[in-house]
C-alpha cells in the first residue's frame, strides 16, 4: 500500500460545502493515497472575530502537511477584514498562481474550441501588496510593488512550466507603456529569463489589447505570464469563455507549500441549491496530485471526468440543450465521475501525465542579484494643501528649498503645474514637490534640512519619495509635461 500524504482540506463558504465532499469522494473511488486533515476558515472565523478568516491551529496544520485543498470562501466586503486567499497565498510564500483554461468543444458550448492557455499569475506583490494609505482629504494611494526578485522568480516559473509541459510560447502580458518602471521591469526580466529558453517563442504584450485579443482569439496564446492584478483579470475571463468560470482549476505553488483551489469564487448566489459545478475545484485537486507525485491519480480523475463531460452529464450552468443528455445536481455529477474512474473519453482528447517529472511544479533556478551602486540625486516632496492657485503654491514652496536642495518642479496627479503649468490643468490637495541637489547628491541629513523647513512653515507633508540613480541609471519617472 503506497505511503498517504497528508493534505489539509477546508470546505469553505457558498458553494464550497457542496462541491468539496463531490471531489473528495472522487478522489477516493480514484484510490488517491491521500490523508485529510480538515480545518475551518471562512465567514465562521470571521464571525468569531478572527479578522484574518483563519485561526491559529489551522496554520500549525497548513505548515505540517505543506499541501492545501481549499474550497473557496467568501470575503467580507470592507472595514477590517483581509482576503483570506491573499494572506493564505503571501504568509506561504505562493508566488506562482497556475490556471489552466482549456475548451472541451463541441462538448462545452464555447465560441473558442481550439482553447488551450495557462495562464501563470504573479501571486505576492504588485497592487495585492495591499499598503494602501489615505494620503489627504482628497487623495488615496495604493502601492504598487514590484520586485526583481519577485518578477524573476514568477518569469522562471513561467519558462520552466512551458518546458515541462511541451508549451511551445510564452506571452508577457504587461502595460510598461504607462508604468516604465514598475510593469518596465516585468517586461525587461521577462527579455532576459526568456533568452535562456531559445526553444520556446516569446512575445509580449500591451495588457489592454492582449486581454482584447485573449477574449477573441485564445487559440495564439499559449503560456501567458503576468503580473498579480492583470492575472487576476484575464484568469476569470479566460475561465468564463472556455464555457463557464466553474470549469477552470487552479493552483498556487511556493517554495514549500501548495494551495490547490477552483478559480471562481463561493458563488454565494447559487449556494444550496445543489447546483455547482464542483469541476475546477475537481481540477484543482488534479494539479494537486500531480503536486504531491501521484500523476497516475491525476490522469485517471482527470479522464473520468472528461468522459463525464462527453457522455453530456453536465450541471446547469454547462447544460445544453441538444447536446447535454442529463441535467445533473452537483452531487449527481460527483457520482457520474466517480463511477466513471478507469474509462477515458473518446471524443475530447485524453490527458497523459509525465510519470516521470512534477510537471505542475517545476522548481526555478534563483539567484539573487547583486546590489547596485545607488546615488539620491533628488527627493520628492508630498504635500497636503487645498491651494487652487498653483503659480502661488510652487513659489511658496520654492522659498524652502535649501543650499542643498532646491525645488525643480510641482505637479498634482503627476501634472507639470509648477514652473509655466497650464491654466486648464485640474488640481486637488495632494502635490509633490520635486527638489533636486545642487551639488550632485543629497544625504539623509539635508532632507532632514529641507523637511525642517517645511515643518517650520507649516506645510503639511505626507511622506517623501528618494530620486535615486542606481548604476547611474536615471530610476523614477519623470513628471507629464517635464
Ligand atoms: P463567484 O466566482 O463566486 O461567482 C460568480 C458567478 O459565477 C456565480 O453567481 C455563478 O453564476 C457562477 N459560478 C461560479 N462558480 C460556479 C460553479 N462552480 N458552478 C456554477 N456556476 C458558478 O464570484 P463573486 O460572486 O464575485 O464572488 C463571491 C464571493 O467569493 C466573494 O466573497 C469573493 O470575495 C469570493 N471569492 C473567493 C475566491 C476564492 O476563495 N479563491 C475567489 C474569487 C472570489
Amino acid at each position: 500500500m503506497e505511503q498517504k500524504v497528508p493534505i489539509t482540506v477546508a470546505f469553505g463558504d457558498g458553494i464550497g460545502p457542496e462541491i468539496m465532499p463531490e471531489v473528495l469522494k472522487i478522489l477516493k473511488a480514484a484510490n488517491a493515497a491521500i490523508e485529510i486533515e480538515t480545518i475551518e476558515i471562512g465567514e465562521k472565523v470571521y464571525n468569531q472575530g478572527v479578522s484574518s478568516g483563519i485561526a491559529d491551529s489551522s496554520w500549525e496544520s497548513l505548515r505540517r502537511t505543506k499541501v492545501f485543498l481549499k474550497s473557496p470562501i467568501t470575503t467580507p466586503q470592507g472595514g477590517g477584514f483581509k482576503s483570506l486567499n491573499v494572506t493564505v497565498r503571501k504568509t506561504l510564500g505562493l508566488y506562482a498562481n497556475v490556471r489552466p483554461c482549456v475548451g472541451y468543444y463541441p462538448i462545452i458550448q464555447t465560441k473558442h474550441p481550439k482553447m488551450d492557455v495557462v495562464i501563470v499569475r504573479e501571486n505576492e506583490e504588485d497592487l495585492y501588496a495591499g499598503i494602501e494609505h489615505r494620503q489627504t482629504d482628497e487623495a488615496y494611494q495604493s502601492l504598487k510593488l514590484v520586485t526583481q526578485p519577485g518578477t524573476e522568480k514568477i518569469v522562471r516559473y513561467a519558462f520552466e512550466y512551458a518546458k515541462a509541459n511541451n508549451r511551445k510560447k510564452v506571452s508577457c502580458f504587461s502595460k510598461d507603456n504607462i508604468m516604465k518602471l514598475t510593469d518596465g521591469l516585468f517586461h525587461k526580466i521577462f527579455d532576459e529569463v526568456g533568452a535562456e529558453y531559445p526553444d520556446i517563442e516569446k512575445d509580449h504584450w500591451i495588457v489592454d489589447i492582449g486581454s482584447a485579443r485573449l477574449a477573441d482569439t485564445p487559440e495564439i496564446f499559449d503560456v501567458i505570464v503576468t503580473s498579480n492584478l492583470y492575472g487576476d483579470i484575464i484568469s476569470d475571463i479566460a475561465a468564463q469563455i472556455t464555457g463557464s468560470v466553474g470549469l477552470g482549476g487552479s493552483a498556487n505553488i511556493g517554495e514549500s507549500c501548495a494551495m490547490f483551489e477552483a478559480i471562481h469564487g463561493s458563488a454565494p448566489m447559487i449556494a444550496g441549491q445543489g447546483i455547482a459545478n464542483p469541476s475546477g475545484l475537481l481540477l484543482g485537486a488534479v494539479q494537486m496530485l500531480v503536486h504531491i507525485g501521484q500523476p497516475e491519480v491525476a490522469e485517471t480523475v482527470h479522464n473520468a471526468w472528461l468522459k463525464t463531460l462527453e457522455d453530456g452529464i453536465h450541471t446547469p450552468d454547462i447544460y445544453r440543450e441538444g447536446v447535454s443528455q442529463k441535467r445533473v445536481s452537483t452531487q449527481e455529477f460527483g457520482d457520474a465521475v466517480a463511477a466513471r474512474v478507469g474509462q477515458r473519453p473518446t471524443t475530447l482528447a485524453a490527458v497523459e501525465y509525465d510519470k516521470e517529472r512534477n510537471v505542475c511544479s517545476p522548481v526555478p533556478r534563483l539567484q539573487r542579484r547583486p546590489a547596485g551602486k545607488k546615488e539620491v540625486v533628488g527627493i520628492d516632496v508630498f504635500v497636503h494643501d487645498r491651494s487652487t492657485d498653483k503659480q502661488a503654491f510652487g513659489d511658496k514652496i520654492a522659498a524652502l528649498s535649501t543650499g542643498k536642495a532646491k525645488l525643480r518642479l510641482v505637479t498634482n496627479r503627476g501634472v507639470l503645474v509648477w514652473p509655466d503649468g497650464f491654466p486648464e490643468t485640474a488640481v486637488v490637495d495632494h502635490w509633490r514637490c520635486r527638489f533636486m541637489a545642487t551639488e550632485g547628491t543629497i544625504s539623509s541629513a539635508d532632507v532632514v534640512e529641507l523637511l525642517g523647513r517645511f515643518a517650520a512653515a507649516g506645510v503639511d507633508f505626507v511622506k517623501t519619495e528618494q530620486l535615486c540613480k542606481f548604476d547611474g541609471v536615471v530610476s523614477y519617472s519623470q513628471a507629464q509635461g517635464e
